[in-house]
């Protein structure tokens, strides 16, 4: 993480009357929106593609697979997991809006493949622990058996439009290269 610097900081509160953690991110947010342009974009996804994959900050989803505002859905969460709510998002965005093909990304040094659920409930506080009782923090202790799970999670789900392609690949955060681990899941065939 990046802090500003504490006179930066200060100074960026003087301009924007801001405080806190947004502060910057609102006064960047005023410079995008000076010069924006992707008004007319259309909500479906104009290739036709769906990414999920981990809300890691080293991935630049768009970026690293030669897309664009406009071209894809990406959906995102610890890991890259195929949760219930990223079925959920999957289901709209077949139905709705043009999805044909889903690409899982999982990738290398991934926190979630170097914790267990043990070691989460020991970096938790007795509060933290007592809200998330029970829950699955699905971390992978095997990531290609994991990867494997996704996809045929995913593939596999018959909520998904009749056709939709589902690939399994692993993104390496060392070189930017992209490996397809599982071969593309048809839903429905
Ligand atoms: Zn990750």
């Amino acid at each position: 993480m990046t802090h500003p610097q504490p006179d930066q900081q200060s100074d960026q509160q003087s301009h924007d009357g801001g405080d806190g953690p947004f502060a910057q991110l609102l006064a960047a947010n005023r410079t995008y929106a000076s010069t924006f342009d992707l008004g007319g974009l259309a909500a479906p996804a104009a290739k036709r593609f769906c990414l999920v994959t981990c809300m890691d900050s080293r991935i630049e989803p768009l970026v690293a697979l030669g897309l664009v505002p406009g071209d894809a859905k990406i959906l995102r969460n610890a890991g890259g997991r195929v949760t219930a709510d990223v079925l959920r998002s999957l289901v709209l965005a077949t139905t709705y809006l043009g999805v044909t093909a889903v690409a899982i990304m999982h990738h290398t040094d991934c926190a979630m493949t170097h914790l267990d659920g043990p070691g989460i409930q020991s970096a938790l506080s007795a509060d933290q622990r007592a809200a998330t009782e029970g829950w699955d923090f699905l971390t992978m202790a095997d990531a290609d058996a994991a990867l494997a799970d996704d996809v045929a999670a995913a593939g596999g789900c018959a909520g998904l439009v009749a056709g939709t392609a589902v690939a399994g690949w692993r993104y390496d955060v060392g070189t930017g290269r992209i490996a397809q681990v599982v071969a593309p899941l048809v839903v429905g065939a």
